[in-house]
């Protein structure tokens, strides 16, 4: 017995549509985001409940027990995951859902007879499964359990293509047959896929592939809700879907990279050269005094914070740092590049959690232009973001991508650990650069001792 009608679940269906919507719109500005989280979660619990209370469930102690195993295992998860590691985390999540969405399908064609939903039961297999193993590359790129340059081999591309057809050929002979071993070949067609299509791409890019598997993964539940007859999931999934391809292609137009470039671009040999081996050239490295000085003494000063700030937690010394250099008169501005970090909006985040005020932010159009009349160019904790083989090296799998011009100030210091290259693997020329100085150790350490250096001026 069920104790909805279908008007009322009609009904609660269409509130937690909106609980989506007003979530996608709170989580368009830092400042709201947490409520848009929070409205989110509370539309999709709606959801579930509703589910419960207008279907006839059968095995209802298994969806219970999977709930339960599912919750504990991803509530202490998201809540010790650090916010560096942010993005594995999505990209996880990201593909559990594909992956789920290509199950339920595929438990459907049995009872299915339908052309059009086998056709939806095809397309939801083949996205799901690719959007999930897609995913688990992705994480391990992130996660450094592999490398994050891209991975060709020989025949890459003719391999590709075979995967391709035997995808379209497959889910041809599903739709009239129905059978249920084609579709579990059709699973596995697309788990190649999608581990074939994220294995070459590489270096600066892999937010961009993150936001398309996203996408992907909307559509693969979009196209579930039409196996399942569940409006709900057509209208989140074709949120998800739709809000994933403008972010996709926003991430792509802000590196000045196209989608199609970033997936096959290494297929045509284009972004995978690049030298890891590092040179063992000298560089001009400082203390925290010397850099104090040319802080403590200068007009104008550009911090430009990236991935290494995030690390060593340093936004509130950095924060204090650049208190005690206005205290002194010194003009100083953050420089922030869209993808600086490890997710989009990361530093974003990261300054407004150190209460930056929004006014000292400078998006990469704006600041660009001012490092020519800027005295100090302070680089925490970023490399590929400031890296000059985004412009001058075609080999590089960073090039193409527009950088934050700190080769334009008169000065550039560098606060990093070692001589370690950045996410995209590749040498920083920046560092043997005569006006470059480079202060060693953790970024929050070396903030604070430029701090006490600073104050002692
Ligand atoms: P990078 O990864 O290029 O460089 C980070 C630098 O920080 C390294 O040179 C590292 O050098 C230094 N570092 C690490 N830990 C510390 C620490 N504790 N103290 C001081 N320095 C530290 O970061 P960027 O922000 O410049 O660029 C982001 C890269 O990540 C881009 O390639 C981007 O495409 C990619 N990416 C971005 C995503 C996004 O959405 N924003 C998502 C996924 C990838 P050392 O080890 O010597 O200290």
């Amino acid at each position: 017995m069920t104790v909805l009608s279908p008007t009322w679940t009609a009904l609660l269906y269409l509130v937690a549509a909106v609980c989506f919507i007003l979530a996608l719109k709170g989580l368009s500005s830092p400042r709201t985001a947490r409520r848009g989280n929070l409205v989110g979660a509370a539309g999709a619990l709606l959801a579930v409940v509703t589910v419960f209370l207008s279907t006839r469930l059968e095995n209802v102690p298994a969806i219970l027990a999977a709930i339960v195993v599912g919750s504990a295992i991803a509530a202490p998860v998201a809540r010790r995951v650090k916010m560096t590691q942010m993005p594995q985390l999505v990209a996880l999540f990201n593909g559990v859902g594909g992956g789920a969405a290509a199950l339920v399908a595929l438990l459907e064609l049995s009872h299915n007879a339908d052309p059009w939903a086998r056709l939806a039961i095809v397309f939801t297999v083949l996205i799901g499964a690719i959007s999930f193993a897609g995913s688990g590359v992705t994480f391990a790129k992130l996660q450094e359990l592999i490398t994050t340059r891209p991975v060709v081999f020989a025949g890459m591309r003719w391999v590709m293509s075979a995967v391709l057809l035997l995808a379209v050929g497959g889910g041809a002979a599903i739709v009239p047959t129905g059978s249920v071993v084609l579709a579990v070949v059709l699973l596995a067609i697309g788990l190649a896929a999608g581990v074939l299509l994220v294995l070459p791409v590489g270096g600066a890019d892999v937010p961009i592939v993150i936001s398309l598997l996203n996408a992907f993964t909307g559509l693969a539940v979009a196209a579930s809700g039409i196996v399942l007859g569940n409006v709900l999931l057509v209208v989140a999934g074709t949120l998800v879907g739709a809000s994933g391809t403008i972010l996709t292609r926003a991430m792509a137009s802000a590196m000045g990279r196209s989608v199609s470039g970033i997936l096959f671009g290494a297929f045509r040999g284009g972004s995978t050269a690049g030298s890891t081996v590092l040179s063992e050239r000298p560089v001009r490295s400082s203390s925290a005094e010397d850099v104090a000085v040319l802080l403590g003494y200068a007009q104008r000063v550009v911090v430009v914070p990236g991935y290494g700030l995030a690390v060593a937690q340093g936004q509130h010394t950095m924060v204090e740092l650049a208190a005690a250099l206005e205290a002194r008169g010194v003009e100083v501005v953050y420089g922030i590049h869209p993808v600086a970090g490890r997710m989009p909006g990361h530093m974003n985040v990261l300054l407004a959690e150190a209460n930056v005020p929004y006014e000292s932010l400078r998006e990469m159009a704006e600041v660009n232009p001012e490092f020519k009349t800027t005295d100090v160019a302070l680089v925490v904790g970023a490399n590929d973001v400031v890296n000059p083989a985004a412009k001058s090296s075609p080999g590089s799998p960073i090039f193409g991508m527009p950088i934050l011009e700190v080769s334009d100030a008169r000065q550039v210091v560098f606060l990093k650990r070692s001589m370690r290259p950045g996410f995209a693997g590749i040498e920083n020329e920046l560092l043997y650069d005569p006006k470059t100085t480079l202060l060693f150790g953790d970024a929050k350490e070396s903030l604070g001792k430029v701090l006490n250096a600073v104050k002692a001026l």
